[in-house]
């Protein structure tokens, strides 16, 4: 487990070894905080046959069934758009058929405020109405769009945060280079998220962004020449930018900054769009962005 997560982690496994898990977890938190991995772990102990504490044994037949990714009484219902009525039917389907393995089942959902509104109707029952030994591990990032419904039929569990160090820490151990500590701040409670865009970045790298945006404020380039050069990176450069102000507003909360965040916002949806003339776009959101930091 990642050691942000361990703790919570391991007050879970207290529970589960209680027998006093509640029946549903709606798992709330950051995209690349590590829900996904604590949902499916916690999955797995709950299924185990012969865990230790917080452990799995590793060598029951329910482990080496999660080991190969087969295991009958574990569901995963996910998409990249929108879980529809049909996947959540489906599941509930199998779900109530009696168990395989003859212990615990468990469905995960992952991005659960994706459920459309049939689909979180089609959970309700299953939530009101728990069947003995079978758990519910929803995951979000957006829990504000869940239908109320619910969310108050879960259990709502909000994981810590690491900070920067903790951050730091633990991308070091998966990434052999130097990192940027200002590029870190960016994903300071995003570890995972931290880490997959240190393996994305390559030809347009943070210094590159850092470096454009200090001449652009010492006045050695212009908003237009930089907006030109990073077009065909205005994903990273759009990102960034609204990272960088998010995260400054943590820092102290302050009204230009969030309108930098929602300019960004606005730019990237708009540049979703074919017609659009993003240097055109990308000159203004940098014009502002030098604005704020000159400030
Ligand atoms: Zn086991």
């Amino acid at each position: 487990m990642f050691p942000w997560l361990d703790g919570t982690f391991k007050k879970l496994s207290n529970r589960i070894a209680a027998d006093k898990l509640h029946h549903a977890l709606l798992i709330q938190g950051p995209s690349g905080l590590g829900k996904s991995n604590f949902a499916l772990e916690l999955a797995q102990l709950l299924l185990c046959k012969a865990r230790k504490g917080d452990e799995v044994c590793g060598f029951c037949q329910s482990c080496l069934l999660n080991a190969a990714n087969n295991h009958p009484d574990l569901h995963v219902v996910e998409s990249d758009k929108q879980i529809g009525v049909d996947q959540i039917r489906d599941a509930i389907k199998t779900l109530v058929s009696s168990a395989h393995m003859s212990g615990a089942k468990v469905l995960i959902i992952y991005h659960a405020h994706t459920m459309t509104e049939s689909s979180a109707n089609a959970l309700l029952k299953t939530l009101e109405e728990p069947t003995a030994n079978t758990f519910l591990l929803l995951t979000t990032d957006k829990p504000e769009r869940i239908l109320p419904t619910i969310r108050s039929r879960c259990e709502k569990l909000a994981l810590p945060l690491p900070d920067l160090d903790t951050t730091i820490a633990w991308v070091k151990t998966q990434y052999d280079a130097e990192i940027d500590i200002n590029f870190a701040k960016l994903f300071s409670a995003r570890p995972l998220a931290l880490f997959a865009e240190l393996q994305e970045e390559q030809s347009f790298t943070y210094e590159t962004y850092s470096t454009g945006l200090e001449s652009l404020l010492q006045g050695k380039t212009s908003a237009t020449q930089l907006a030109m050069d990073w077009q065909d990176n205005a994903d990273k450069v759009l990102k960034w930018t609204q990272y960088w102000a998010r995260q400054q507003c943590t820092e102290q909360l302050s009204e230009t900054l969030w309108q930098l965040n929602l300019q960004a916002t606005k730019v990237i949806r708009q540049l979703r769009n074919p017609g659009v003339n993003k240097t055109l776009v990308l000159t203004a959101l940098l014009d502002k962005l030098a604005l704020v930091k000159a400030a």
